[in-house]
Formats: structure tokens, C-alpha cells, sequence
């Protein structure tokens, strides 16, 4: 690890992930010395004028970790609490999203310690603007390709575009990612992560009992990647019985009908539509958000936030497939206990990258000026989606005493290992 990164828990479980599969893929120690390390930090400091008249400064950072497959790629996070620790561990996990992935790019990771809540919209311009001419020297269509995170939007990528484009006195639409259709975005981003996590958990089905159809699904988290999961699940026959947000949970034990509402609300956020869907359903709200977890389904997705199977809710699981759609969303220990269980527990890494594969697709959109329909640009998605989990399948079947998270990061860490091998780098 560089110096200046002060170690903390997130980092730490990062690295141990990374220590653990450089250890079972059996690749040179070595290995590890590198990929602990990011290859550049840039931190900068934005200046905001506030509408109330003094002037505020931000702290950011731009995180490059490794380039060995292409260029960096990786989204921007506004929190009020992420820290340059934080970035180097989300900087790695790029590397190694994009790597399993089998798309060309290394990894980055860049944030502002800001509350974006608490500016306005033109504080906000103003930040997002400054960010952009703060880290222009390493960023470009071909350098480094970043994309929204948690607290950022396409909105914002498009006025960091715009920033971008006007400092290279033309228009480079293939800087960021993500951004709206009028800005040469494409409509598939707003729910790529969702699709992708019900190709995934629809793929892991079929694995392990030969056919989805008629299987129920738990959904925790009726945000952005909660919502299109559930969507594409009950388009591919996978009947919903339950979804949950911060306010509850609703179950319906013959299946929840809510792909008609989501449609309807696809711009909307907020936490109104999960009573929508209660209503329409004549089923009711249970006031625990956590009663999720105990439905009777076959297969559970989280995907509200981190750590939210953990070792004191594990035990009331009783799905027998995990596919994760949020990051980190199960804790190491629960995912030790629900693999004694022979629960299958399908990693981040490889379930929510639908929205990293969508970034890739609009960004080969870009360079080449072209854009795709909805439906083309669907079949290409759903394609490697479908061909990284028959990747990870393939090894996991391969190795007894493995988890589906130890095969995907072996995968993604050996593909980083060639293309280091074949540049001389180690
Ligand atoms: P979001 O803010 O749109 O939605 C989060 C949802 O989780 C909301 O419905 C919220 O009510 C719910 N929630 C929060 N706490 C909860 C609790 N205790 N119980 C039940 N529900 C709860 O966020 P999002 O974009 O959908 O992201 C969700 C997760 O997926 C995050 O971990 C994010 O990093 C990850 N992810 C998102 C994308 C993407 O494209 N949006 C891509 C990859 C990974």
C-alpha cells in the first residue's frame, strides 16, 4: 500500500479478498505487491462559491489503480464520509470488476467528500465542473473513462462532459459515462445493473436446479438496481413474491405484479412506488424492512447497500441463492455461514457489473460516433453478461471448497496477470 493511504476496515477486507485469490489462483507473490498499490493518486481541492456568498472548499481525489488491460474506468462518489482509503479500495474493486467483465479497461475510482444533498443545483454544477478541471490532466476518452457512482447521476456526467469537451475545444463524448440519451447516452444504462442481476440470478438458477421458471425471488432495495432486477425477473418467468425498501417489506406469496409500475415510473425516485405496488396488489406493507430476508423464496437479492446479511440475520435465509446486486451487501462471516448452509452466494463482481458493461458498450458507441437501438444494444449486453457467469460457473463446478466470489476473482485476477506477464511488468 502507498504511504499516503491511511488504512481502514474496507480497504483491509479489500486486500484480504485480493491477498486470499492471488493465494488459491497460485500466482507469484509478487502479484499481490502490485495490485495493492494503485498507480497514481491525485488529490485536488474545488473551490464553490456558495449562492449565500462565501466560498467553500472541497476535497477530491482521482484514484488510477491499474491499467494492465486498457484504460482506467471507474465512477465518481459524492459522500460527505468517503475518504482516500475508501477510494483505493473501490479503485481495486474496478480492476477487478472490469477484468472478470472481459471488457478492455484497468481500474480508477475518484470522489468529493461533499453532502450533495445540501447544495443546490447550481452548487452542484459548479462542484461537478470544478471536479472535472481539477483532474483534466489524467482523464480522456482513451486515459480514463470515469462514470457516476453513489451521490453522482447522468445529469452530472453530462455537465462534466460539457466541462470537458469545452477544455479540449471540441466534443468528447466518450470521457464519461452514463450520460443522458440527448447527450449521447443510451437508454439501456437506467436499468443495465438490474437487467444484468436477473440475467445472473436467472443463469445460477438454471445452474443449479436446470430451469428458472416458476422459481420466487426476495428483492431487498426497490432503488435503481432493485426495481429493474425485479422488472426483468418477471419478464423472464421468475415470479417476485417479495420487495423491500428503507420503509418496509411487501410479500405476496403467489407473486408480486409490478413490471407495469415500474415501466410507468421509470423516471420517478422516492420512495412512493413500493406502496404503489402494495396497493396494486391488495397486499399490505409489514413495517420491517428486514422481514425480507425471511421470505420463503428461492433465490434473495440484496440490493439496497453494504453489509446487510450479516452474521446476526444469516440465520433467518432461507433462500438457497444469494445474487448480489448491491456491493458487499453480504458480510465475510454470514457468507461463511450460508456456504456451510450450501447456500449459493453469486458475488457482486460478477452479478451488478451490467452497469459497468453498459458503460462500455455506449462508450465503444462514442468513439465511433454510432448509437444503437434500445434493442440491440440489449442483445449485446445480455451476451456478456451470460458469458462471464458461464465463465465463473465453469470454474467454480472445477474447484471443490471454492465459492462462486473465490472462482470470479481467480478469473479476474489471472486476466490481470497475463496481460502484466505479456507487457514485462512482472
Ligand atoms: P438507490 O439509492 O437507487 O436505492 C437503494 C434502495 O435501497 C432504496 O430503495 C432504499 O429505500 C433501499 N434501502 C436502503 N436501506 C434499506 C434497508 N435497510 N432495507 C431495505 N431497503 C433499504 O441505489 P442503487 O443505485 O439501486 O444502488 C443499490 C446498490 O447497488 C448499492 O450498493 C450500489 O453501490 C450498487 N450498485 C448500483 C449500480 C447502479 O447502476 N445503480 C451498479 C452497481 C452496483
Amino acid at each position: 500500500m502507498l504511504s499516503v493511504t491511511q488504512m481502514n476496515a474496507f480497504l483491509g477486507n479489500t486486500l484480504q479478498l485480493l491477498r486470499r485469490s492471488i493465494e488459491l489462483g497460485g500466482f507469484p507473490p509478487e502479484l499481490y505487491e502490485y495490485l495493492s498499490r494503485p498507480k497514481r493518486i491525485l488529490a485536488v481541492s474545488i473551490p464553490v462559491r456558495l449562492d449565500g456568498g462565501g466560498l467553500a472548499f472541497f476535497e477530491g481525489y482521482r484514484v488510477q489503480h491499474n491499467d494492465a488491460l486498457g484504460p482506467y474506468k471507474g465512477g465518481i462518489r459524492f459522500h460527505p464520509e468517503v475518504s482516500l482509503a475508501d477510494d483505493v479500495a473501490l479503485a481495486t474493486i474496478m480492476t477487478l470488476k472490469d477484468s472478470l467483465a472481459g471488457i478492455p479497461y484497468g481500474g480508477a475510482k475518484g470522489a468529493v467528500r461533499v453532502d450533495p444533498r445540501r447544495l443546490s443545483p447550481r452548487e452542484l454544477e459548479e462542484l461537478s465542473r470544478g471536479y472535472v478541471r481539477a483532474v483534466a490532466p489524467l482523464i480522456g476518452d482513451e486515459l480514463d473513462i470515469p462514470a457516476p457512482d453513489v451521490g453522482t447521476n447522468s445529469q452530472i456526467m453530462a455537465w462534466m462532459a460539457d466541462e470537458y469537451s469545452k477544455i479540449a475545444g471540441r466534443n468528447v463524448p466518450g470521457v464519461f459515462t452514463a450520460k443522458p440519451p440527448e447527450l449521447w447516452g443510451n437508454p439501456v444504462r437506467e436499468y443495465s445493473t438490474g437487467l444484468g442481476v436477473a440475467v445472473i440470478a436467472v443463469y445460477a438458477a438454471k445452474a443449479l436446479w436446470g430451469s428458472s421458471d416458476g422459481k420466487t425471488a426476495a428483492i431487498q432495495g426497490f432503488g435503481n438496481v432493485g426495481r429493474w432486477t425485479a422488472y426483468w425477473l418477471e419478464k423472464m418467468g421468475v415470479k417476485v413474491v417479495a420487495v423491500s425498501d428503507v420503509n418496509g417489506t411487501v410479500y405476496k406469496r403467489g407473486g408480486l405484479v409490478a413490471a407495469e409500475l415500474i415501466e410507468k415510473n421509470r423516471n420517478a425516485r422516492g420512495p412512493d412506488l413500493l406502496s404503489q405496488v402494495a396497493k396494486y396488489n391488495d397486499a399490505s406493507i409489514a413495517q420491517d424492512p428486514g422481514a425480507v430476508f425471511g421470505i420463503d423464496a428461492d433465490i434473495l437479492v440484496p440490493a439496497a447497500l453494504e453489509n446487510a446479511i450479516t452474521e446476526d440475520n444469516v440465520k433467518l435465509v432461507r433462500a438457497k441463492l444469494v445474487v448480489e446486486g448491491a456491493n458487499g451487501p453480504t458480510t465475510p462471516e454470514a457468507e461463511k455461514a450460508l456456504y456451510e448452509r450450501g447456500v449459493v452466494v453469486v458475488p457482486d463482481v460478477l452479478a451488478n457489473a451490467g452497469g459497468v458493461v453498459m458503460s462500455y458498450l455506449e462508450w465503444v458507441e462514442n468513439l465511433q460516433w454510432v448509437m444503437w437501438d434500445e434493442e440491440e444494444t440489449r442483445a449485446r449486453l445480455e451476451k456478456i453478461m451470460a458469458d462471464n457467469f458461464k465463465r465463473v460457473h465453469q470454474r467454480w463446478v472445477q474447484e471443490k471448497g471454492w465459492t462462486v466470489r473465490d472462482a470470479a476473482y481467480v478469473i479476474a485476477v489471472e486476466r490481470i496477470y497475463r496481460a502484466m506477464k505479456a507487457r514485462g511488468w512482472i
